[in-house]
């Protein structure tokens, strides 16, 4: 280890070919500072160079070939910016122009007439001679002599390295030199069961046949290997901490179910959970008495019924004397779930409030109080329950819904609002594809409900182009004159708020305009208006007294109309995949069919296209995140900044869910037989796992 240990740490400058300049230009442009980092440069992808084209015989398209042939002559061309350099190369079969905007003398001297070489680049067609622009030229010695044939690496690189001449052929010739110069061997990192079960190749020939594949079998058994590898490790890291704090954190234990459970479930409940639902308040009751804290999350579709799931769970808190918080992103929502939640505790004689930004001084202060006395039993509310003056008596479990829109650190400032921090929940109605939970999520455990109530019938979508608006309108004017309500949603995007505010007003005076002989009431929310105004035409809507309900996404989440069963988008194609899919999840939760339709501009980018067809092919939830995470890669998927998704260096968390299934289950069950891997066999794991667990700092992200 220690002789391996200090070829790894040696500067790159010292490999033969690179030097203090390359090195500098190397670690600016990629970071790379030493040996190893040049190791663990992996190539992007790789091009067949197994073939050799005859001149005479090469494809008339543009594409990556390599011909063989004799340099029988350098010339100057052009003037001015034009100016280039030509070669002619003759294979005996026909002649093809190489050609150089730069380096002439550098070009010249290194390859001078006469020279054999074997050419490799990008094919133009210029009439009918081929052309090939700053071709990677190689001596027809040095290809063979190295094995430098067949599959070829592609490096990252950048405009700056190739300037200065660090081509992909250099860097391909570094890291050969990088492997060459040592006598070294890559150590073993994972415990030889897993390797054998997994039928892995060892990690030295995964790290040699990565940078130098013979061929495209040896190429995938060494991705399948470093990819495995990689996911193992961030697995492993995950599951250690979430078994560590499970250790280390105590949680308080709700032992009994007592009557404002039983209660609840038997005369207040109105319908019958369903069996998603009842498998969930089960996970979370063995979590809830399990003596350690709880941290687990739920996933549930738009309208899968999260709600009551809060409320059991509050309930379980409040049957042994504790109190439970529910927090919400915005204000609408906190009001939609304090309405729920006082409706139904009230028959119970349990105390509830509602704290928000808008609550007057006199409610806080009582509800301060009353917190602290123990009185008040549940307590909802926005981020104004992060507020350090919100103490409770005895605060046992925090609901926080939509998880998303809250980050880690607010998370983790409600666990201080007690001694021991208390359970948490987090619902989340953005299904995050399993992969990226996997990862994102892994410290926390999941449940999911993955069953609508029963009766819900699929939310039928179209996608109309704006000339064809009249269309949805007159669809509306039917649907109201049967006694439905409709949704008009247009978007508001931050930079753009004058110009969204324009569109929406003109909107409205459209829709007013166009159903004035109807007698319909149209309201209006958006985000400028005082939550009072909001509030009262919500309740307007919620009420029936609005038929035709223009608003900003202010409405995005959660808010519950019934009878509403018309949701239009206008610009849909600004919307990202998962707001259209909450945006949609609005409409069908009464019994009748419901229908969205999306609105956009005539002219769509690919990716707007996509979106579209997502959204009228499926109202699956799982199959929208999987296409969002597609489109817009893990980085852009909710915060999943703080991950290490973004620091991957081979695995692709998109494309490799299968590899990251395999290895989480690796994990958990060398984990679960090895615990503190103290195992000589697992000694090295372990070390990699403490190591991976110093950088990146313990509690970074615990929580
Ligand atoms: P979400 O998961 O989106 O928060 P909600 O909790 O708001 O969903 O539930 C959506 C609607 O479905 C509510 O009106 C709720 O009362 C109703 N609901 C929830 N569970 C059931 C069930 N098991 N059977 C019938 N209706 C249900
Ligand atoms: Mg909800």
């Amino acid at each position: 280890m220690d002789e391996a240990h200090q070829i790894w740490l040696k500067p790159v400058k010292y490999v033969k070919g690179v030097g203090p300049a390359r090195a500098a230009l190397l670690e600016k442009e990629l970071g790379i500072r030493t040996v190893g980092d040049l190791f663990y440069l992996f190539p992007n992808r790789y091009v067949d160079r197994s073939k050799v084209y005859r001149i005479g015989e090469l494809p008339g398209v543009s594409a990556d070939v390599q011909v063989k042939g004799t340099i029988t002559d350098y010339r100057e061309e052009g003037v001015g910016r034009k100016k280039r350099l030509v070669a002619t190369l003759d294979d005996g079969t026909g002649e093809l122009e190489m050609v150089w905007f730069r380096h002439y003398n550098w070009v010249k001297t290194t390859w001078p007439i006469g020279s054999q070489v074997v050419a490799y680049g990008r094919l133009n067609w210029f009439g009918r001679t081929p052309n090939m622009p700053h071709p990677e030229l190689d001596s027809v010695e040095n290809i063979l002599q190295k094995g430098l044939t067949g599959l070829m690496p592609v490096y990252p690189s950048t405009e700056k390295l190739v300037k200065n001449n660090v081509t992909n052929r250099v860097m391909q010739k570094i890291i050969y030199e990088a492997f060459r110069t040592e006598n070294l061997r890559f150590a073993e990192t994972l415990p030889s069961s897993i390797v054998r079960e997994h039928q892995l190749v060892s990690k030295d020939e995964a790290m040699r046949a990565i940078h130098f594949p013979k061929n495209l079998t040896e190429l995938s058994r060494a991705q399948f290997r470093l990819k495995f590898e990689e996911l193992f490790f961030l697995q492993l890291q995950l599951l250690y901490k979430n078994r560590l704090r499970k250790k280390k954190i105590k949680g308080y234990v709700f032992e009994k179910i007592g009557d404002y459970f039983n209660r609840f479930y038997r005369e207040i409940l109105p319908f019958d959970l369903t069996e998603a639902q009842k498998r969930v308040v089960r996970e979370i009751r063995a979590d809830l008495k399990s003596g350690t804290q709880m941290n687990r999350l739920l996933q549930g579709d738009v309208g899968s019924g999260k709600t009551v799931v809060a409320m059991m769970s509050m309930l379980m808190a409040l049957d042994n004397g504790y109190q439970a918080a529910l927090m919400a992103p915005t204000e609408i929502l906190a009001k939609q779930h304090f309405q729920t939640i006082r409706r139904w505790s009230e028959p119970l004689g349990i105390r509830t409030d509602i704290l928000t930004g808008s609550s007057k001084t006199a409610d806080r202060r009582r509800i301060h109080e009353a917190l602290l006395s123990g009185e008040l039993q549940i307590l909802v509310g926005t981020h104004a329950l992060l507020e350090d003056k919100v103490q409770f008596r005895r605060l046992g479990l925090a609901v926080i819904d939509e998880q998303h829109r809250f980050g880690v650190a607010q998370r983790a400032r409600m666990w201080k609002k007690s001694d021991i921090p208390p359970h948490m929940l987090i619902m989340t109605a953005t299904p995050i594809p399993r992969t990226l939970a996997m990862t994102h999520y892994g410290d926390l455990d999941v449940s999911v409900i993955d069953e609508l109530p029963p009766g819900r019938k699929p939310v039928k979508t179209y996608h109309l182009y704006a000339r064809d608006r009249y269309k949805a309108y007159h669809f509306i004017r039917k649907e109201v004159q049967a006694g439905r309500q409709a949704y008009i949603v247009f978007p508001l995007i931050e930079e753009s708020k004058v110009l969204d505010y324009e569109s929406l007003m003109e909107g409205y005076e459209r829709i007013q305009e166009y159903f004035r002989s109807d007698g319909f009431r149209i309201g209006m929310v958006h985000g400028a208006m005082k939550p009072a105004e909001k509030d009262s035409v919500m309740k307007d809507f919620k009420e029936g007294r609005i038929h035709i309900l223009v608003s900003t996404t202010v409405i995005e989440v959660g808010v519950d109309v019934p009878n509403a069963s018309i949701m239009v988008i206008e610009s849909a194609e600004r919307f990202g995949l998962s707001q259209l899919h909450q945006l949609r999840g609005r409409v069908g939760r009464g019994a009748d069919e419901a229908y969205c339709l999306l609105i956009t501009d005539g002219k769509l980018s690919e990716d707007a296209r996509t979106r579209m067809r997502t959204m009228v092919e499926t109202t699956d939830g799982f199959r929208i995140a999987e296409a969002d995470l597609k489109l817009r890669g893990p980085g852009n998927v909710m915060g999943t900044q703080q991950s290490g998704l973004l620091r991957l260096k081979i695995a692709d968390i998109v494309k490799d869910g299968f590899v990251l299934q395999r290895a989480r289950m690796a994990a958990a069950r060398l984990l679960e037989e090895d615990p503190g891997l103290q195992k000589p066999e697992n000694a090295l794991t372990g070390q990699i796992l403490r190591e991976n667990i110093r950088k990146i700092g313990f509690w970074n992200y615990i929580g």
